[in-house]
């Protein structure tokens, strides 16, 4: 069975655009509009001829318990399937409340964690992603989901950690 990477972080930040580029296909919804309801989360991928198992979350509906709570919880189910984490944050928005939840649950999970800061688009947006250094993370990725800047060398330290 191959390992499982699971990738959370709250909604908009660029998730399923990142595993659209590993997976090299357009199959997980890509929405401007946070909060899309799909079936759909797991894909598999393969990298440097290492094959694993690609968990994206983020469809549901807002309701009544906040989305705090609800983005938390549902990367928290991802979570206790998965070998490993990305946590994907907009490096052009910097770290929100939401961040903060899922942060909070990430460090109680004790599984290895990497920090991927999305939307760096160009150079810089380099100064961005290094203000994440402060989550204890590790080193942030500063990635570009929807150019590829910077995905090769995320892929290469996902196969390090699974
Ligand atoms: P998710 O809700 O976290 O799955 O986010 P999506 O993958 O649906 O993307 C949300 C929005 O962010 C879409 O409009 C994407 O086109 C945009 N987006 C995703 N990745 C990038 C990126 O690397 N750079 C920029 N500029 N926009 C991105
Ligand atoms: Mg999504």
């Amino acid at each position: 069975i191959p390992p499982v990477l699971a990738i959370v972080g709250r909604p908009n930040v660029g998730k399923s655009t990142l595993v659209n580029r590993i997976i090299g296909r357009r199959e997980a919804v890509v929405e401007d509009v946070p909060g899309v309801t799909r079936d759909r989360v797991s894909y598999q991928a393969e990298w440097n001829g290492t094959e694993f198992t690609l968990v994206d979350t983020g469809g549901w509906e807002h309701d009544a318990k906040g989305i705090h709570a609800r983005v938390a919880e549902q990367a928290e189910r991802a979570v206790e399937v998965a070998d490993a984490v990305a946590f994907v944050v907009d490096a052009t928005v910097g770290i929100t409340a939401t961040d903060e939840a899922v942060v909070k649950m990430l460090r109680r999970s004790g599984k290895p964690v990497i920090l991927v800061a999305n939307k760096v688009d160009d150079m810089a947006l380099e100064a961005e992603a290094a203000q994440l250094w402060g989550l204890g993370f590790d080193y942030p990725y500063p990635v570009s989901a929807i150019h590829g800047r910077g995905t090769g060398d995320f892929l290469d330290r996902v196969i390090e950690v699974l």
